[in-house]
């Protein structure tokens, strides 16, 4: 176990560390590594919880609250027809992710479940390695926008749109669009376009006005969605699957 890895696996247990003589993981003693004897001599190895804090860190990375981190596939209403098609949908494009790359657009009403989903498929991809990131569309644009005051500031605030493997924008477009969010929304999609980096958007946007809102930024997003373009369409499909009741 290199020294670097040692260090990192140290701090990480620092801080998830509980009570003194109440440990997670007796083995380690929550330090993350374990002593053993390799040609005589005591080497550090990651304990086998090592793997599971790391997940924990991930997780605490993603920038999601406590509550959205409930939100995942078991427990997405499925009460009508529409809704256990969206769930598959966005299953199959979290089984597909590893060899597609794709992006992945919820569109719908509020209340629909949008949101839902999507943190659902974060959480999936999280669970697989795969670094994701939330963000309210609406706190990106002020965040970008307060920040642009500092050049250094500025820079690290966009760093945290365009680096993260997959990014899910939530309620996209939501809310007066000026010629400035547009230069920044521009930005964020066209690099992460070229750098093939997929996104999770969700939004009450149709495709037909993501694309006459900006026609290089929508037609980006529609080609990295490909078929992964999914309706919340309640009117489509309206008859409960459960607890159906007649009121006419
Ligand atoms: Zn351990």
């Amino acid at each position: 176990m290199d020294k670097n890895l040692l260090n990192r696996a140290k701090k990480l247990m620092e801080q998830m560390s509980v009570t003194q003589d109440n440990y997670e993981c007796e083995k380690c003693r929550d330090l993350g590594y374990v002593f053993v004897m390799e040609d005589k001599y005591e080497v550090a190895k990651p304990c086998d919880c090592f793997a599971k804090k790391q997940a924990f860190e991930k997780l605490s990375k993603c920038s999601l609250s406590d509550a959205f981190k409930k939100k995942n596939f078991k427990n997405y209403d499925c009460n009508y027809q529409w809704q256990v098609k969206a769930k598959h949908q966005v299953l199959k494009f979290c089984s597909d992710f590893s060899n597609s790359n794709s992006s992945l657009i919820l569109i719908g009403k509020p209340g629909t479940g949008k949101t839902h989903l999507g943190i659902a498929a974060m959480l999936k991809l999280l669970d697989g390695n795969i670094t994701c990131k939330y963000v309210e569309y609406n706190n990106m644009i002020v965040s970008i926008k307060q920040s642009i005051i500092d050049e250094k500031n500025h820079m690290r605030e966009m760093e945290k749109y365009l680096n993260s493997r997959v990014i899910f924008i939530d309620d996209f477009l939501n809310g007066k669009t000026t010629e400035e969010d547009i230069n920044y929304i521009y930005r964020i999609i066209n690099t992460r376009y070229l750098q093939q980096k997929p996104m999770i958007i969700s939004t009450e946007k149709s495709l037909d006005e993501i694309i006459d809102f900006d026609e290089v930024v929508g037609s980006r997003i529609v080609e990295m969605a490909g078929e992964n373009v999914i309706y919340f369409d309640e009117n489509s499909e309206n008859h409960r699957l459960r607890n159906f009741t007649k009121n006419y």
